[in-house]
């Protein structure tokens, strides 16, 4: 048994049967390298089709023969191509995964779709991220639902609510960590632009359930260029949405006031107007007999 000339632990990579034993006799230009870097026997000697390879921290590739590589594979050295099998499998068996839990990846070469995707073609971390994205996308829809099914109570919405405080509610809203998507989305009846005004931040009172939320957007808002001396205002993006629970408002407090005039019907009619136009929740006018 020949002694090993190369320290195996120093030996970071193996590659078995790198080489074509020939074609390597053939282009090596110096004598040692005809023999195997370890054992030293001579490469003409041996009947093997291909020659291994290893290289450790301080040298390039070394060539070595076939049994030396053996015994480095023996000694806990990985070869290349069996970790390179390795890798390919477990990127097969991970594209498996991902187009089995969400077959909208599943894409023939092909196809001729605009900005494909093709997973074959992604790094092994690539694709982990894509699968741990679309788990998290499905584990926060089921976190939501069972959210929703823990914490939404079906309660009445009292009159008073929507007359002393315009509350807000929206089948489309069941929970409140739903509050920033949808007024990100649904802010039209509170923020808008106009001609020469806007209004870029509102308070809305929200009602999800048995719970009541007071919910704050701010907007930017863009302008167009000054036409005739105005700017249009357009909603440039909401910036932001920020919300907290409150307690249930009450009832806000009424008082019976009667008022006496003494009026002609033209003054009347003025008055009953103006009181109209005031969006008065309990207002009534009689008459007074005189
Ligand atoms: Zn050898």
């Amino acid at each position: 048994m020949s002694k090993n000339r190369i320290d195996f632990s120093n030996v970071t990579q193996l590659r078995k049967k790198m080489f074509s034993r020939l074609s390597w006799v053939k282009i090596s230009k110096l004598q040692r390298d005809l023999k195997c870097t370890n054992c030293k026997v001579e490469y003409t000697s041996l009947l093997d089709e291909h020659i291994s390879a290893c290289s450790t921290p301080t040298s390039t590739i070394k060539a070595i023969c076939n049994s030396c590589a053996d015994k480095m594979e023996e000694f806990g050295i990985v070869d290349l191509n069996v970790q390179i099998e390795e890798n390919k499998r477990l990127k097969q068996a991970l594209i498996s995964k991902i187009v089995t839990a969400y077959p909208k990846y599943k894409n023939e070469r092909g196809s001729n779709q605009y900005r494909t995707v093709y997973l074959a073609d992604l790094k092994m971390e690539e694709l982990q991220a894509i699968l741990k994205m679309e788990d998290d996308i499905i584990q926060k829809a089921k976190d939501l639902e069972n959210a929703i099914k823990n914490e939404y109570v079906e309660t009445e919405t009292e009159p008073y609510l929507l007359t002393d405080y315009d509350i807000y509610e929206s089948e489309w809203l069941k929970h409140e960590t739903e509050i920033k998507d949808y007024f990100s989305d649904n802010y039209e009846d509170w923020i808008e632009g106009g001609i020469g005004e806007y209004v870029d931040e509102a308070t809305v009172i929200v009602k999800i359930g048995a719970k009541f939320y007071e919910v704050d957007i701010v907007a930017e808002m863009g302008a167009t260029n000054k036409d005739l001396g105005v700017r249009r205002f357009y909603v440039e993006d909401i910036t932001s949405v920020t919300w907290k629970e409150i307690p249930k408002p009450l009832p806000k407090p009424r008082t019976q006031y009667t008022f006496t005039a003494n009026l002609t019907e033209w003054e009347y009619n003025q008055i009953v107007n103006k009181f109209d136009g005031l969006n008065l929740t309990d207002f009534s006018s009689n008459e007074a007999i005189v």
